[in-house]
């Protein structure tokens, strides 16, 4: 039953999820959405809490289970060899009887030689040791001899009776012993086999225990990528409507574009310290220079333009702000193709290079800034920047 509900449920909310992400393909997200989906992502972590809970305790039942099991083979096994130990007793008995047995047979078949040698004999036995004799008390002791020989014979023959009738009796009760043994074991079977049969209907229920699990972790993990797919376009509808009032929010991820064409390749100044600085320049350079004179600059990202004028120093000079802190900028350029608060895409030409401020010779000056324009520092744009194989001068 609960099982069929949990179907249910499960069929319920990955429609839900399909609904969602053919919503999120057609309509534009709010918050609400997404709140919407992390109310359905806490049902099903909630319903997996649950299985979780329901999954340990069958665990250790399962655990309790298989203890049990062991113990009842353990006892199984202890019967067995108690009955192991019955049966080579009874078996000894059984040797004995027979030893006993083909003793009393020995003495029965002298004592019937000797009774039908006697009867054989009959009288003339009787008148023969007579006639031997010497006198009457000579015959009578004679008679009497044979007499006690046959009498011994029977008494030990009796005796041997008893013997293997007490053996008989012996083993009688070691029967019967081995009787009880057995029935205890047959009981002790009994009881192993169900609790081998609980056990396998526990093992069962926590394998469907975590199909479930599976499949609510499933779940989860798609409403958690539908409120990242969410969360996406709320950030670009987002930077839609801030670029169009004018204010950049992209989503830059630190890859820019090399500003000229690949052929402008020769690097006359790298990022960092600098031993010869041109005179009113700083001898920490925190930008490169690339010889060229006047040929097209480009946005190396989408941004938007911040800053284009004159700047002391570095003469007519562009900067972008293309979102998440990253800034980049040119200095010396000859002219501007683009103005403050323009919008640029990747590869939009923004200047032509130039000679302006102070410089040695025509080249471009290109900053690129992390964690803001003013508050955030200056890299090596060459670590930030795909670029040609360079020539450095
Ligand atoms: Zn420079």
């Amino acid at each position: 039953m609960r099982k069929k509900i949990l179907v249910t449920l499960f069929t319920a909310t990955v429609s839900l999820v399909l609904i969602f992400s053919l919503v999120l393909n057609v309509y534009a997200v709010s918050q609400s959405d997404i709140d919407e989906l992390n109310d359905k992502k806490s049902k099903a972590e909630d319903q997996l809490d649950d299985i979780n809970s329901q999954k340990d305790s069958a665990e250790d039942e399962l655990e309790d289970l298989k203890g049990q099991v062991a113990e009842a083979e353990r006892q199984l096994d202890s019967l067995n060899a108690q009955l192991d130990e019955l049966n080579d007793s009874i078996s000894a008995k059984e040797n004995e009887i027979k030893e006993e047995e083909e003793e009393i047979e020995e003495k029965d078949n002298l004592l019937k030689e000797r009774m039908v040698a006697l009867y054989e004999l009959g009288d003339t036995y009787y008148l023969d040791v007579l006639f031997n004799s010497e006198n009457l008390f000579d015959f009578l002791s004679s008679y009497s001899i044979v007499q006690q020989i046959v009498e011994a014979d029977t008494s030990l023959i009796n005796e041997l009776e008893e013997k293997k009738e007490q053996l008989q009796s012996d083993k009688a009760e070691l029967e019967s012993n081995r009787a009880e043994v057995q029935t205890v074991k047959a009981e002790q079977e009994k009881k192993s086999t169900e609790l081998k049969s609980l056990q396998a209907e526990k093992q069962k229920v926590i394998d469907s225990l975590s199909e479930d699990q599976k499949k609510l972790e499933k779940q989860i993990q798609e409403f958690e990528d539908a409120i990242d797919d969410a969360q996406d376009e709320i950030r670009k509808q987002e930077a839609a409507n801030n670029a169009a009032n004018g204010k950049y929010e992209g989503s830059f991820q630190g890859v820019l574009e090399w500003p000229l064409s690949y052929s402008y390749n020769i690097v006359t100044s790298i990022f960092g310290n600098r031993t010869a600085p041109t005179a009113g320049a700083s001898t920490n350079h925190g930008a490169i220079d690339i010889g060229v004179s006047y040929v097209p600059v480009y946005a190396p990202a989408s941004g938007k333009v911040i800053l284009a004028g004159y700047v002391s120093g570095y003469g007519n000079y562009i900067k972008i702000d293309h979102g998440n802190g990253y800034y980049t900028a040119f200095g010396h350029l000859s002219s501007f193709n683009v103005k403050a608060g323009d919008v640029v895409s990747t590869g939009q030409q923004i200047a032509i290079s130039g000679n302006t401020g102070v410089t040695t010779g025509p080249h471009l000056h290109y900053e690129v800034y992390i964690g803001g324009s003013s508050k955030g520092y200056r890299v090596d744009p060459l670590q930030y920047t795909s670029h040609p194989s360079l020539i450095y001068h």
